[in-house]
């Protein structure tokens, strides 16, 4: 099962990562967008740091809730409110409880998808973060079935997540900054999808 502590170590690993590859998501971010987004998330994930440094709730969805306020709160961009949305959306459904099994993991990043879908409207092969998430999610679902231990589910969600994002690349974007430029939003990956493989990644190594 994954405890607060897990979900704790996901959270700060997601803060590293995308602290350290900051730069890379601005590029993405530079070629089809505004050139924040790699400001945005280590921002945001700063944010939510210092917020759990003064005090880590004890159930899985206090947690949760106070990772996705601190993003909306702190990021202005379009990726905060989803993001935001997906980690409040998350907890909402995990519930008071201290830990998740993979059913329940399961179910709540599957909530957090449906709370991206809601506040942004994408869907599959808008070349946005949905086209990682997505994939990761269905992944996920389908390796538990298999009877996949969940670190393996987890690592495949991840796989999957970075295969959604390198099929970002040829898109032509249909929703958010990227969608302005039309045909010439092809040729480059969505940085949203970027960090979302990011956050599988991480999320699969606090598991493993
Ligand atoms: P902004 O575009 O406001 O500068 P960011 O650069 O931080 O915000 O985030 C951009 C990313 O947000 C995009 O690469 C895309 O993945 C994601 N995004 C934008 N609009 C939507 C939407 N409607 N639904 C899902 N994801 C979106
Ligand atoms: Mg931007
Ligand atoms: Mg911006």
């Amino acid at each position: 099962a994954v405890g607060t502590d897990t979900l704790v170590d996901w959270i700060s690993g997601f803060r590293d990562a995308v602290t350290e590859k900051r730069e890379w998501l601005t590029e993405l971010d530079s070629a089809i967008g505004d050139a924040d987004h790699g400001a945005n998330m280590a921002r945001g994930m700063s944010a939510v740091g210092e917020k759990l440094a003064a005090g880590t709730p004890a159930t899985v969805d206090e947690l949760l809730k106070t990772v996705g306020m601190t993003l909306v709160s702190s990021v202005g961009g379009a990726s905060g409110p989803l993001y935001g949305t997906f980690f409040l959306r998350m907890g909402m459904t995990a519930g008071a409880v201290t830990e998740l099994d993979a059913a329940g993991l399961a179910s709540a990043l599957r909530a957090g998808l449906e709370g991206i879908v809601a506040r942004g409207k994408a869907e599959a092969g808008d070349k946005t973060m949905f086209d990682a998430m997505a994939p990761a999610v269905d992944a996920l679902d389908a390796a538990i079935a298999d009877g996949a231990d969940l670190s393996t589910a987890a690592r495949r969600a991840a796989d999957a997540a970075a295969a959604g994002r390198d099929a970002t690349e040829p898109l032509v974007a249909r929703k958010g900054r990227a969608s302005y430029l039309g045909e010439r939003s092809a040729g480059h990956l969505d940085p949203g999808a970027a960090s979302t493989a990011i956050l599988f990644d991480t999320l699969a190594t606090a598991i493993s």
